[in-house]
């Protein structure tokens, strides 16, 4: 029995089923390259879904990584850390935000926005107690926990697990007519993807997240972008929202704020929304450890020093020109911004992405029918070309 196959048996032996990944193991990884136990290579093109845009294993990351382990990896938030001022200094100039909040994973920090957001509509809207409504998207994704769970749309994700948080109404997503609907004297947010990942590249038509800022402020309500998967140069701009020239009330972050090395989260806001947290009535454990803030530090230093977010820019629209030359009629979309790109299928996705593994190409399908390209931002254009000599090779008819 091959290595490969003995850590899959095992894996699905002692593991709880609620993944069903490809039949490959990862146990080396640099760069947008990773390794199996047999030595295989293969191209990674779903960077862990947006949470490696630095690619794996960036040297400058690792050091810090290994330098602040050397001094000091986790103090009792009782004490302050000497890396949590600088991490909260970087990221509130980079969001233009005055306060920020650290957490580890995406779903905490939604989590985090929705005390926020909920606690401001009390204090600062004045609602009446316990009335605060949040208005989400049809087809979103924000995460596991039960609230998040709550006001998702999806029956695959609520099966059995209610009963669940009140407090959501769901929109068609990029309606603005259901938005300015759904409002109500106690709406307190609008919080939005502004472009679905988990859901297949969904972008909104374009008009639709300024629209829906300018309708927010109109009814004092807090426009809330979750991006956790489309920030940090995924798209092609730093936030997805610069896209459309707003700025969000609340950004709520992840994934490659940690470059993929440490789990990092963080919600991003001004005074008068995070102010309303007191000692006390939030917080985490390892929220705001010096490790990950050293780790995001050095995250945020590498998009900045190497123009990652000019590069999935400019390499995203190379890559989607290249994907619409493709002949095949099963292709009914190709869509996407920057280096974050969904081909949408007339039949399932699922046996390309097969086809593409056992070319050396790692990518997944995503709702059955969408192949989502992410790669790493640091991916060069000769191994974009690699890449799309296989995508090419396996997506043609002929
Ligand atoms: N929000 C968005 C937009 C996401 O894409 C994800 C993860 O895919 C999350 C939240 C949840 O993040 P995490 O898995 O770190 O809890």
């Amino acid at each position: 029995m091959t290595q490969t196959n003995h850590i899959i048996e095992q894996t699905e032996k002692f593991g709880a089923h609620n993944y069903h990944p490809l039949p490959i193991v990862i146990s080396q990884a640099e760069g947008v390259w990773v390794q199996d136990p047999e030595g295989n290579r293969y191209m990674d093109m779903l960077s862990a879904y947006s949470a490696l845009n630095q690619g794996h294993r960036h040297p400058r990351i690792i050091q810090a990584l290994k330098d602040q382990a050397d001094k000091v990896t986790l103090t009792s938030r009782a004490f302050h850390n000497d890396q949590l001022g600088a991490f909260y200094e970087k990221l509130a100039a980079l969001t233009g935000k005055s306060m920020i909040l650290p957490m580890n994973t995406g779903a905490e920090a939604v989590e985090t926005a929705v005390k926020a957001v909920r606690r401001w509509a009390y204090q600062v809207k004045k609602v009446p107690a316990n009335q605060a409504e949040i208005i989400v998207c049809e087809g979103n994704f924000h995460g596991r926990t039960i609230t998040v769970t709550s006001f998702s749309s999806s029956e695959e994700y609520k099966e059995g697990f209610g009963p669940f948080t009140p407090g959501f109404r769901i929109i068609p997503y990029g309606d603005i007519d259901a938005l300015k609907a759904a409002i109500t004297p106690n709406t307190a947010g609008f919080l939005v993807e502004p472009i679905q990942g988990e859901a297949g590249i969904i972008i909104p038509r374009d008009g639709f997240l300024k629209e829906a800022k300018a309708l927010c402020e109109e009814n004092h309500i807090l426009f809330v972008a979750d991006e956790i998967q489309t920030g940090f140069g995924r798209t092609g701009r730093m936030f997805a929202t610069d896209w459309e020239e707003i700025e969000a009330d609340v950004y709520i972050m992840g994934k490659a704020l940690g470059g993929g090395v440490f789990p990092i989260s963080a919600v991003a806001a001004n005074e008068e929304v995070l102010g309303v947290f007191n000692p006390g009535s939030h917080g985490s454990t390892f929220g705001g450890n010096p490790l990950g803030c050293a780790v995001a530090i050095a995250a945020l230093d590498v998009l900045n020093d190497e123009q990652l977010v000019q590069r999935s820019l400019e390499l995203g629209e190379y890559f989607i020109t290249k994907l619409r030359e493709i002949d095949n009629p099963a292709i009914t979309d190709i869509r996407g911004r920057g280096l974050f790109i969904g081909v949408e299928l007339s039949s399932a996705a699922r046996p390309y992405c097969e086809k593409l593994k056992e070319l050396g190409l790692l990518c997944k399908e995503t709702h059955e029918t969408t192949i989502r390209f992410a790669p790493p931002l640091v991916i060069s254009r000769e191994e974009l070309d690699w890449a799309i000599e296989r995508i090419k090779q396996v997506l043609s008819v002929s």
